[in-house]
């Protein structure tokens, strides 16, 4: 799925606390890309990612979705949006505790139209053997492989990432982004991933930097390494 940001500006808080956190945003991320958007801490990344999602809304600006437009959606429209197109991944794994890995992911996909296999997707995630564990029961890196399969199930044409690597040690996260990147090949949909990490952008077709609110670099990667 093709994304286009358009002069899209975000406030927080008001009065003399009112901040601009987005100042300004243009950009577009072509279908079946990997873009990585970078940058320090505090400088826009997860909210621009939450704004894409339509999670949160800009307070100008709009951002064009294949044919779409989120400005002209309604709050269905979002939520139908967010449900049948986008698949979300988070620094902390976010699994349901008492559900096996399995489960975990069968409830995401109930909720789906057409959701991938689910035992064929274990095996893509390299978590068949472990399929009928607890999360406890799980290192770091196999919590992320879960988390990244409940986004998948539902086979979203944009897979949206917020510092997927963030609480993974180096070689975890080295295991993380080439199963982003096999799943990006096998599955050609559009992948975001935020963070500031400046190794991930070896992986990346498309680079965006981000500095105080404002894209300041953004180029295509004509050359991205593997990280496997
Ligand atoms: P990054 O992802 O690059 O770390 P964020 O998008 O999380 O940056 O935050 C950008 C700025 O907006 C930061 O200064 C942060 O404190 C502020 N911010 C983020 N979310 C909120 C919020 N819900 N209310 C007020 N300020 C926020
Ligand atoms: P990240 O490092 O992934 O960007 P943050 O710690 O910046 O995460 O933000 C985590 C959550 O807290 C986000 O949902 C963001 O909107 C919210 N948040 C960040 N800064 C503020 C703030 N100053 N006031 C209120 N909420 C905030």
């Amino acid at each position: 799925m093709k994304i286009k940001v358009n002069d899209v500006h975000k406030f927080y808080g008001n009065g003399d606390s009112r901040v601009e956190v987005l100042r300004g945003i243009n950009c577009e991320i072509q279908d079946g890309e990997i873009c990585v958007l970078l940058g320090p801490s505090g400088s826009g990344k997860s909210t621009l990612l939450n704004i894409i999602g339509g999670i949160e809304m800009a307070d100008a600006g709009c951002i064009d979705i294949g044919e779409d437009c989120t400005k002209r959606m309604n709050e269905k429209e979002l939520t139908l949006y967010r449900r049948n197109h986008l698949g979300f991944v988070f620094q902390f794994y976010n699994l349901v505790p008492n559900l096996t890995l399995k489960e975990n992911i069968e409830v995401c996909a109930y909720l789906s139209k057409n959701p991938l296999e689910i035992d064929e997707l274990l095996r893509t995630l390299g978590l068949y053997d472990h399929k009928d564990k607890l999360p406890s029961q799980l290192s770091g890196g196999q919590q992320q492989r879960c988390a990244i399969g409940r986004a998948l199930v539902k086979n979203p044409s944009l897979l949206l990432c917020d510092e997927p690597t963030g609480a993974l040690d180096y070689q975890t996260s080295k295991e993380i982004l080439s199963l982003i990147e096999q799943v990006n090949r096998k599955y050609r949909n559009t992948i975001i991933i935020v963070t500031h990490n400046d190794a991930i952008k070896n992986i990346a077709n498309h680079v965006l930097k981000m500095r105080d609110g404002m894209i300041v670099s953004d180029y295509v990667n004509e050359n991205p390494i593997s990280a496997s």
